[in-house]
């Protein structure tokens, strides 16, 4: 059922309920909910990843885990579902970036390329983007044999039963390195420095398990394909010695970590020690009043289109909280 809305009052003269930024299963969620609840929310979708609203998923291929397709669902599709979704509910979509925000001061201000907004909320959904090494191939193979994501990609097809490899020394590629063992038949973790970042207990958790091959000083060049045109192998170099030799693997995870897309708010409200949006522990809520964020912008950890979705869900049902009490 629809949430009540009539408690929620109308928006003053050309200040709108709540824009939300962002078009990823966050965005879109929150645009659903909010739209659903009679906001009339309006939508910045960005066209950063290619030229196209979406996100991330965008760029994949199969979607396995997201609950309610049991024989998976292209990104893609995905994507264009919950657009549609929130469009059918009424949410007024623009395909702009947002350029600048004041959230100094209510109500807040939000400048796009075409236009500026004024809004008693906002909700912040603009997602991360996978720290990539722009390997001179990386394009050809990215999501045909590149993954930044083992917990999405692991169990696929095309890495499953395979020799796999993982860049990184940190948390992230440990444990992508250590899930990858589920399916692959082999990980080699390839290492940069001469020692791993990682917590000792998931230093330990590697060097026990035999399925995981750990390469220290070793750089990756470029990636390497057969003659079908598929990925084969990756051209590694010893940073020590510069000697360089191709490992054959048939997948390449990166465990470089992720940059918050939150550039736009610095100085507007409190980001963490890496640049990811703070929120009140288990809530959407920013330092600034009114203002929330959702998705992978506030979430260091998770990182999945469901618990992204989930943000949204909770972004939105607390502007319309908010918008409520206010009055
Ligand atoms: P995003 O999807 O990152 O979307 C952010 C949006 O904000 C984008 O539309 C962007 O254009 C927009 N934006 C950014 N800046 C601005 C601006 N200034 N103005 C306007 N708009 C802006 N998760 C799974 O659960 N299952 C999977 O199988 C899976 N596979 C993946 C495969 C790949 C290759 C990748 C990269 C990720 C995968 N993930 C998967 C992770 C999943 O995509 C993310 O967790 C999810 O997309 C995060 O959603 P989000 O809404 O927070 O942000």
């Amino acid at each position: 059922a629809a949430s009540s809305s009539s408690s929620v009052a109308a928006p003053g003269k050309g200040v709108e309920n709540v824009v939300i930024i962002g078009s990823g299963p966050a965005g879109y969620t929150a645009a659903i909910y909010a739209a659903r609840a009679n906001l009339k929310p309006v939508v910045f979708e960005g066209y950063q990843v290619g030229g196209v609203p979406g996100g991330q998923l965008m760029t994949t291929t199969e979607v396995e885990n997201f609950p309610g397709f049991p024989d998976g669902i292209s990104g893609p599709d995905l994507m264009d579902r919950m657009r549609r979704q929130a469009e059918r509910w009424g949410a007024e979509l623009y395909q702009e970036d947002v350029e600048a925000i004041d959230v100094k001061s209510s109500p807040f201000t939000v400048q796009s390329s075409e236009r500026k907004v004024k809004s008693h909320t906002v909700i912040f959904a603009t997602g991360a983007t996978a720290k990539r090494l722009r390997l001179p191939r990386e394009d050809e193979f990215w999501s045909r044999g590149i993954s930044a994501c083992a917990i999405c990609d692991g169990a696929s097809p095309l890495f499953k039963g395979q020799v796999l490899a993982v860049i990184g020394g940190g948390d992230t590629a440990t444990e992508e390195a250590l899930y990858l063992t589920k399916y692959a038949r082999h990980v080699h973790l390839l290492v940069r420095r001469d020692q791993l970042r990682a917590s000792k207990a998931m230093q330990d958790r590697v060097y026990d398990n035999p399925n995981v091959t750990v390469h220290f000083n070793t750089e990756a060049v470029d990636l390497v394909s057969n003659t079908k045109g598929q990925m084969s192998g990756i051209l590694i170099r010893k940073v020590d010695t510069g000697e360089e030799s191709v490992l054959d693997v048939k997948g390449l995870f990166y465990g470089i970590g992720h940059s918050p897309n939150t550039q736009l708010l610095k100085g507007q409200v409190e980001l963490d020690y890496s640049g990811y949006v703070q929120v009140e522990e288990g809530t959407a809520k920013t330092s600034v009043d009114g203002v929330f964020a959702a998705g992978d912008v506030q979430d260091h950890e998770w990182r999945q289109a469901v618990t992204a979705a989930g943000s949204g869900c909770i972004a939105a049902l607390s502007v319309e909280r908010y918008l409520v009490n206010k009055d």
